[in-house]
């Protein structure tokens, strides 16, 4: 009897003390992250935790673990604790569509996108009385009185900051200079790369193993902080030309022809205190940084691969053949959430991708699943949380395109960035996948990525610890918007 209380009473410790590790490394990430209302619930839970590991010492000094009450309650407790361990930690049934990647979403015959439709090149590109113009809307007659109605109010992007006038002015100015970078890369002689003269044509020998190992070690070399390959899919090549940064007139509606079989796809993270300040303006300086970082990284990286002998495009904010999200998803990369972005294991949403695109053979990654579909049905929170309600709600996802997906409404989404001036990014700042990787998201991560009932357990927690409306946070006092008070968001 002894031993049995002996052994059950030092298993009921290390529990207990678990909690207590758990829940203060809780409190203390939330102090990092600040995270107020997060920070007073965990330290709430600490202190439960820390007495009732003070009131276990107690008994057990008592001596009423020895007795046979004491014992059953301690078995009842142990037995209690490791089915919920069980319950929410061992792998539920796979997401067999997810495991497909994007051809797991076809519901139909999808036509390529048309670069021109979307809702930036029509209302960032073409201006009004030009031959294209005429020719757009002549075809989309539809269009043109909405898009005539974006361009009174003010243009397509709006006031740069206006969220943040008058104090706009400094976060606007690094917002322009990272924004700059993509297009110094944007002329074909850069995202088309030739191969440097010292090569002389030569082409290296390298089975698809070693290209793979090299290629993805020098992405991540770069700076990529995620990277995989994929064969593409033509299904996710632009049809036709739409966007123009650089009076390339004559490119607009030529069709796009690629004849690359693989990508390599990267994800760069993104400052989890400067998304925390959406939809303020420090949180489009912090994209558009990473789309300079992308297009820093795609253009060395198709180079590299050019200079192997091997043709390559790159891939980035001011120029795209591909459309990254579903090339990303077939790279294995993450899953596609409610707000229509990519959801990696590692930083949710929080990232910005770029692409090379190659005829070098490599060896393609699988795509995962890592439980977004099921935590989407659940959670809601971008919409709940969207200011111009662009992201479904609704538990059912519709058919777009021959894809079964939730649509976001990129047209609603667009006026919305042009009213505030920068590009929002609430829904990603809100995103319960969007929290640092400190050791407790880390292990919340692990249990929602493998376990049904675990994404129900913390998709409520999310909503408890961080609210249901999650509110904007101060960024780092050098991106402050609020000069006046640079303590108020
Ligand atoms: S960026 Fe803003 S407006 Fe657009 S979908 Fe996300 S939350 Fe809504
Ligand atoms: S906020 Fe929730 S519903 Fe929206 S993408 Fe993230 S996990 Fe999915």
């Amino acid at each position: 009897m002894s031993i049995l209380s002996g052994i059950l009473t030092i298993i009921a410790g290390i529990i207990l003390s678990g909690f207590l590790f758990i829940t203060l490394s809780f409190f203390i990430s939330s102090l990092w992250e600040r995270e107020r209302r997060a920070a007073i619930f965990a330290f709430s839970q600490c202190l439960i935790s820390a007495c009732v590991l003070s009131f276990f010492y107690y008994l057990l000094s008592s001596g009423f673990f020895k007795e046979l009450l004491g014992i059953f309650i301690l078995a009842v407790f142990i037995i209690a604790i490791l089915i919920g361990i069980l319950l929410i930690s061992i792998k539920t049934s796979k997401n067999q569509k997810a495991l497909l990647g994007t051809k797991g979403y076809i519901s139909g015959s999808v036509e390529r996108f048309d670069e021109r439709d979307h809702v930036f090149a029509r209302n960032r590109a073409l201006r009004p009385g030009s031959k294209q113009y005429k020719q757009y809307y002549e075809e989309h007659p539809e269009r043109e009185l909405i898009d005539k109605k974006r361009r009174e109010m003010g243009g397509p992007i709006g006031p740069p900051g206006k969220i943040d006038s008058p104090n706009e002015h400094p976060n606007i100015a690094a917002t322009m200079s990272s924004l700059a970078v993509p297009l110094i890369f944007s002329h074909p002689d850069i995202f088309n790369p030739k191969q440097h003269p010292i090569f002389g044509g030569k082409k290296v020998k390298l089975t698809p193993e070693e290209a793979t190992e090299r290629v993805k070690g020098f992405t991540k070399h770069l700076g990529a902080s995620l990277v995989g390959v994929t064969e593409i899919d033509p299904n996710w090549i632009y049809s036709h030309r739409g966007e123009i940064f650089r009076e390339n007139w004559e490119d607009w509606g030529k069709e796009i022809k690629l004849a690359h079989r693989y990508a390599v796809v990267f994800a760069v993270e993104m400052a989890f205190k400067m998304v925390a300040s959406a939809p303020h303006t420090p949180t489009v300086i912090e994209s558009m940084r990473n789309y300079a970082k992308g297009a820093f990284i795609a253009i060395q990286l198709a180079a590299y691969i050019t200079n192997m002998g091997y043709p390559s495009t790159a891939h980035h904010l001011r120029h795209y053949d591909v459309m990254l999200v579903p090339l990303a998803i077939d790279a294995g990369l993450g899953e596609l959430g409610r707000m229509g972005y990519l959801i990696t294991k590692e930083f949710g949403p929080r990232v910005r991708l770029g692409a090379v695109t190659t005829t070098l053979p490599l060896i393609p990654d699988k795509p995962v699943d890592i439980g977004v579909e099921d935590f989407c049905k659940i959670c809601k929170k971008c919409a709940v949380c969207c200011p111009s309600k662009s992201i479904p709600s609704e538990e059912q996802k519709e058919v777009v395109n021959g894809t079964l997906r939730w649509k976001l409404n990129a047209e609603t989404c667009f006026d919305y960035w042009g009213k505030i001036g920068t590009d929002c990014n609430i829904c990603m700042n809100v995103c319960p996948w969007s929290h640092p990787r400190t050791f407790p998201h880390k292990i919340i991560m692990g249990l929602v990525t493998r376990n049904s009932h675990a994404r129900h357990l913390f998709s409520f927690l999310d909503d408890l610890f961080y609210g249901k409306k999650p509110k904007a946070k101060l960024p780092p006092r050098w991106a402050s918007f609020n000069s006046n008070n640079p303590k108020q968001p």
